[in-house]
Formats: structure tokens, sequence, C-alpha cells
């Protein structure tokens, strides 16, 4: 894997707006709300309905790194570099142990069909390779595909084994969430020029986190659709290839870094790639800043399929209960809609801490035993089958 095109990532456009340019622009809370809410009354009106109760688990950010471990912590306090939320805090990259405990408590529930909870892990293919970016004095940017092995985990070979076990008993399904989760060409140049911070993360193995005027961490988990053209082509492409040779099979759906893309170019070289549906939130950040909302069931300018996560299972970085889950669920069985939840790979990794790992799978436990309990012809489905039938029931469906 060589070096990730850097041509069309417009520094400028992503400074003027990114996510947290969206959210500087609409204000921290109450315009997202409200595009929040338009995208629930949207699903609620308009979305794709079915007699049967089906749950999806979608969950981000598998084969990322991010925090190393606790140490790391530790020295980025000392060093007083900015850490962003809970989500920061805790999210790094899943080890063995994780994923073997992960597929226990999924397999241990079936659904009416006598089929295990499954999870789509959405994946980030690459990593930055921190030697190869040393050596060149921080010249230029190399990318470490995850089917070489990561910076924070040597035994690589164990860790796909495990995700193909994982693969194999059918409770997990890869699907592709990007090459990288950073913004490769601002992160250069903060290296480049010698930022301070940027620079005191890099020797720990780590983006880091440069916190914007609004507060917000814009560098380790920054949008990558914002170039248009051959780059936005070339990132797809280099995306879709490192997924095929991790898994040997293609992806069906992805979703978005950060929820951002364009409905455009980035929905074409999609399209082009085989992707035929976008998981996401009830609504898109587009790269200029603005927002639009998105129901379940509606298709894209080319014809890609939205979907729609309208539940939240996150108990580490938003403390989602069992209950408070369990309420959205019932809300959406009640409505005829899937339920969709977003579950970020941060609740279910220990290499920070061990119990946040713990009780991310003991809250993932309870809702599934009460999903059943509740709803004992509930059907466990993927991101991609989910596409496949709506894809199956909808073929004429318009952009609203
Ligand atoms: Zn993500």
């Amino acid at each position: 894997m060589g070096l990730i095109s850097k041509a069309g990532i417009a520094l400028s456009t992503f400074r003027q707006s990114g996510v947290s340019g969206v959210i500087r622009r609409f204000g921290k809370s109450q315009r997202l709300q409200w595009y929040r809410w338009r995208g629930q009354r949207l699903n609620y009106r308009l979305g794709w309905r079915t007699k049967r109760p089906i749950l999806v688990i979608e969950s981000d950010d598998w084969g990322s790194e991010h925090i190393p471990g606790p140490k790391a912590i530790e020295k980025m306090k000392e060093m007083g570099l900015f850490l962003s939320d809970s989500h920061g805090m805790f999210d790094s990259l899943e080890t063995a142990d994780d994923i073997d405990k992960l597929c226990d408590i999924l397999n241990s529930h079936k659904d009416g069909d006598g089929n295990p909870a499954v999870m789509t892990a959405n994946f980030i293919m690459a990593n930055p390779d921190y030697v190869a970016i040393r050596e060149s004095n921080y010249s230029s940017f190399t990318a470490k595909p995850i089917y070489s092995g990561w910076n924070h985990e040597p035994d690589a070979k164990t860790m796909l084994q495990k995700y193909r076990e994982g693969i194999n008993c059918g409770v997990i399904v890869p699907q592709l969430h990007g090459m990288l989760h950073f913004c490769p060409d601002v992160w250069m140049e903060n290296l480049c020029r010698g930022d301070p911070e940027t620079l005191k993360a890099f020797d720990l193995q780590m983006i880091g986190e440069k916190e914007d005027a609004a507060g917000i961490g814009i560098q380790s988990m920054s949008p990558i659709y914002h170039g248009s053209g051959q780059a936005i082509r070339q990132l797809v492409r280099e995306g879709i290839e490192t997924f095929r040779s991790c898994f040997n099979i293609d992806s069906f759906t992805t979703i978005a870094p950060c929820y951002c893309w364009r409905s455009d170019e980035t929905e074409q070289a999609l399209l082009a790639c085989g992707i035929r549906a976008m998981q996401g939130k009830e609504y898109q950040y587009l790269p200029d800043g603005s927002v639009r909302p998105h129901y379940i069931g509606q298709r894209g300018p080319g014809g890609i399929l939205y979907m729609v996560r309208n539940c939240v299972l996150e108990p580490i970085s938003a403390g989602t209960t069992v209950e408070q889950c369990i309420s959205q669920i019932e809300w959406a069985f009640q409505h005829s809609l899937p339920a969709v939840l977003c579950s970020h790979r941060t609740n279910y990794t220990s290499r920070v801490a061990t119990e946040v790992r713990d009780k991310g799978l003991a809250v993932l436990d309870g809702v599934l035993k009460q999903v059943k309990e509740k709803f004992g012809d509930v059907e466990f489905l993927s991101s991609d089958k989910l596409a496949l039938r709506i894809l199956s029931e909808r073929q004429t469906d318009n952009l609203v």
C-alpha cells in the first residue's frame, strides 16, 4: 500500500467546514437537534416499513487505532494534550480477547428463526505507518493496511483469524467504514510545520486531537470525503480493495466517517465500486457545511440507498442503559420500522480499561436478552441483508 492521494482534500474547505464547522455554523445542539427531529419525522412518515421486528446492530471504527492504552493517556495528561470525550478516552484497537467475548455474547442470543445476534462491524482499513512517516522526516504519508498489522498490535495473524471466526459463525459481518478515519493532508501539514501537540502525539503513535475554537477535537476522527474527482475515487477504491484483501468479500454498504460525504461524487464513486447502500444517522453532513436529513429506504441522486440508525446503544460514550435502548427499539417496532442500533467499537474494547469493555458487553447482553423476551419473533439482520431486503421491495423509490 503506497501513499494515499493528497490531491483533492481541500484544506481550506476542511478548515471552514467539516463536522466541527457544521456544529459551529448551526450551534452545537439546537440546530442538530432540529435536524435529528426532522429526520425522525421523515422516518416516521416515509421510512421503509416491515411487519417483522428486525434488529440491526451497526458498529463503527473496527480496525482503527486510536488510544494505545492507559500509559498513553497518562502521558497525554502529563503533556497537556487534548482528550476529547469519553469516546476518545476509551476508544482503542480491539484485542483478540475482545472479539472472542463479543462473539460469545452475540452467539448466545438467537432470534425467532434460531439465528444468532449479528453485529455489522464497519472497518477502517488502514492506519498511519509511524515508522515510515518518521523515516521520511514527515515529508510523506504512508498508510499501514490492517492486513499487514497494526502499530499497537504485533499479532496481526491472530486478529485476522478472530475476525474470520466471528464471520464464519455469522455473528460479525464486516462492512467498509473507510480507508482512513482522519484527513492525512491536515495531519501531515501539522507534522511538517512542527506543531508541538501533533508531534507529541506522534511520539505516542497517535494522530492526536487538536482542539478547535469550539472545543472539538478535529484531527483523529475527521471526515475524509472532502475532495472531489480523482481524489475521492482513489480513496474509495483503496478502501474497497483493502477491504476485499482482508475479508475476501465485497462490502455492500458503507458508513462515511463522521457521517460526512458528498451526495454527488462520493456516492458515484461508491456505486462504481459496488456499494449499494449507505448506513447513517437521520442526517448527513455535507462538506460545504450544510446538513441533509434522510429516511430509511430513501434513494440518493445516483440511486444509492440510505439507511438510518434510529436507536442508540452507546453505554460507554453516551451512557446508554438497557432500558433506554429497549424503549427506542419498542418505539421502532410499534411503528413497523426496523430498529437500527448505533453502537461504536469503543463500547467493546479493553486496551484502556477492561472494566469499560465489560460494562459495554453487559449492556449489549441485557438488550439482546430483553428484546428476545419482549419480541419472540425478532429477526437479527446485518446491514447488508437489510439493504438487500429493502432494495428487493423498493425498486422505484425516488429522492425526496
Ligand atoms: Zn467512525
